[in-house]
């Protein structure tokens, strides 16, 4: 708590702390909006001086460094026009028409010279507002039609400009300080785009680029891209023959060939194994559902029209819907018979597959798909327990990330904003205790948190794992939510110990998100190379000749005995070749038997990525093996 005079900057505030924060804040959230950290406050406000470590900090950066491209583009290429240039998860875009001027990524150099020599000039972005009937008069006299046409859609009193240097752009901000604040640049790409994405339109030119304070940060990012074209599960998962689609099966429905199969059936079985010890109770409902299910749960309402379409019977007026989500099928198998809160927590987990529509531009490798098995659960408990279910929750997911290899994450709670109630389902005093559950349990498990106001699902708060991958990408996985909502829809009841009837909790869970999303996010952290236990192939034998084989056949069949998996390389090739292969398709151990391995009953191993291990028996393997496995999980 801190006084300042009515009018005070967020960044006078930071300078009152000390220059050095003020030197970094890049604006400041005041009562939960984002601003300008130049902009007076005029009354009690909590305010969050925002910088490069925050995401709002940065979105404000990169659409701040759109503004500057727009500048740069309107000095080199005068008579330039301007659609929208708003930030992107990384870095910006802006959509501009050249007006039939060729532009390609020859361009690209000289633009990011000039931002770089307008940021250097340090001009500040300075907010202004505007009436309607002068920013119409400004961009008529420059004649740029997209201005004008965003202009028609905005409320007089309402309106302003930004300008930096000798640009003025129309924009409801916030932005940076000032244009020094920008030390590295890369433009990345360039696409067409129809404006306002309707193709009855003109084609714009839309620019991607990217910008960092630091150069090294810059360097970073661009070495990261590399890394992640190496890396990208799409690439990797054809290589090793993990997955497919076909244009006939259709677009965004993955095919899982048989290694991917065999390595989702690895992840599945694990999952299952943890869950039944944590209590979980395995059910199994149908891929589809009456729309009146999806009618009584609320999606038919809220996702009916965007979603696949009904499927219709011979009998009239009989619909059904592929399942978008399994929570309704659960709530009716609580439903079956009446339940005593003696009985709860009730913990129901299924595979389930979903199939849910999305835009075929959105699609995207396993990551963005229109079918996909989540690892779902969901959790029926009084609203006492919530607290205790949540601490369950979180030991399970740790133990996934763990056993894969995560070791970097941070939670977030998704807290509703207290200044918008009525966006909220439920009573206050249930979102208050559902919402220090949550807190407490996180606080108890030791998560780094991060709490945003007013992420909650309009049906109760919920927390986010965030996990780091190896080369520094964030990517949601596990989700814990908790609801208010279906119990009450549904009606779901139990008899408490006052012999009454009460309202259950329920809490929706993933650890992995989806099968589909976790192995697309599990193939760029491991670059392939999965843990051994979960490798399709473990091993790979290979006999130096045809010779061999009998012996090389045995080996296998005294592996495959006691679960190890592999497959028996049988081609006329050179052992070099085969052992080549073996190293592209990321095997994790290679047996190689000729003549000397033979007499002596022995082995020659390889081991991925590490090489020769030299000769020694198959019982030696084998403890080397399952001890490998054993450290892992
Ligand atoms: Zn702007
Ligand atoms: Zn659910």
């Amino acid at each position: 708590m801190r006084e300042y005079p009515k009018g005070t900057s967020s960044m006078q505030i930071a300078l009152s702390i000390s220059e050095g924060l003020a030197r970094n804040v890049l604006s400041a959230k005041v009562n939960g909006e984002v601003w300008d950290a130049s902009r007076p406050i005029e009354n009690d406000a909590t305010v969050q001086l925002l910088t490069w470590n925050d995401t709002d900090g940065k979105a404000v950066f990169w659409h701040s460094s759109a503004h500057l491209m727009a500048e740069a583009l309107e000095a080199l290429y005068p008579g330039t026009k301007f659609g929208i240039g708003p930030a992107l998860e990384n870095g910006f875009y802006y959509d501009v028409d050249f007006g039939g001027k060729e532009f390609s990524q020859e361009n690209f150099k000289a633009i990011e010279d000039k931002m770089l020599e307008l940021a250097k000039q340090k001009n500040d972005y300075q907010r202004e507002a505007i009436s309607k009937e002068k920013a119409i008069a400004y961009f008529k006299e420059k004649g740029d039609e997209y201005k004008l046409d965003l202009l028609e859609g905005l409320e007089d009193g309402k309106i302003t400009f930004y300008k930096q240097g000798n640009f003025t752009d129309l924009c409801r901000g916030p932005h940076i300080p000032n244009t020094g604040f920008v030390k590295a640049v890369k433009l990345l790409n360039v696409a067409g785009a129809y404006w306002r994405g309707d193709e009855k339109n003109k084609m714009l030119t839309r620019i991607y680029g990217i910008t960092f304070p630091k150069a090294k940060e810059l360097e970073e990012y661009l070495h990261m891209l590399e890394e992640a074209k190496k890396r990208d599960h799409r690439k990797l998962g054809k290589e090793l023959e993990l997955f497919a689609f076909s244009e006939k099966v259709g677009m965004g429905l993955p095919l899982w060939l048989p290694k991917g199969a065999m390595l989702r059936e690895r992840l599945e079985s694990f999952l299952k194994r943890a869950q039944v010890k944590a209590g979980y109770q395995p059910v199994v409902t149908p891929h589809i559902g009456s729309k009146q299910l999806y009618v009584t749960s609320g999606h038919w309402e809220k996702y009916g029209a965007d979603s696949f379409q009904a499927i219709k019977t011979p009998n009239e007026g009989e619909e059904f819907m592929l399942k978008p989500m399994n929570c309704p099928h659960h709530c009716e198998i609580y439903k079956t018979r009446p339940r005593s809160y003696k009985e709860l927590p009730l913990r129901l987990a299924e595979f389930g597959t979903v199939y849910r529509y999305e835009q075929s531009g959105e699609l995207h490798g396993l990551t963005r798909v229109r079918g996909f098995t989540q690892d779902d659960a969901h959790i029926f408990c009084r609203p006492d327990q919530v607290k205790e279910e949540f601490c369950k929750v979180i030991d399970l997911v740790l133990f996934v990330f763990k056993s894969l290899g995560f070791e970097n994450y941070t939670a977030q709670i998704s807290l509703p904003d207290p200044n918008k109630k009525e966006k909220y389902i439920g009573e206050a005093a249930q979102w208050e205790e559902a919402s220090n559950a949550i807190i407490e349990a996180a606080a108890e498990k030791g998560l780094k948190t991060v709490t945003e106001l007013g992420e909650a699902a309009f049906y109760g708060p919920k927390l986010d794992f965030m996990v780091k991958d190896a080369i520094g990408r964030s990517w949601q996985l596990g989700t814990i939510q908790v609801d208010y909502q279906l119990p009450n829809r549904f009606e779901l009841e139990y008899i408490g110990a006052d012999n009454q009837k009460h309202r259950p909790v329920m809490i929706h869970r993933a650890p992995f998100g989806s099968m589909e999303r976790f192995i697309a996010v599990l193939i760029e952290h491991c670059a392939g190379n999965f843990p051994l236990w979960l490798s399709p192939d473990q091993i790979a034998i290979l006999p130096i000749s045809e010779k061999f084989h009998d012996y090389a056949e045995k080996i296998q069949n005294e592996l495959m005995a006691i679960d190890i998996r592999g497959l028996l390389d049988s081609r006329d090739e050179k052992i070099g070749r085969k052992i080549r292969d073996a190293e592209v398709r990321k095997i994790p151990y290679m047996l190689i038997v000729g003549e000397k391995e033979q007499e002596e009953n022995k082995v020659s191993v390889r081991k991925h990525g590490q090489g020769d291990l030299g000769s020694i028996s198959l019982n030696e393997f084998i403890s080397l093996f399952n001890k490998e496995i054993s450290t892992s999980m």
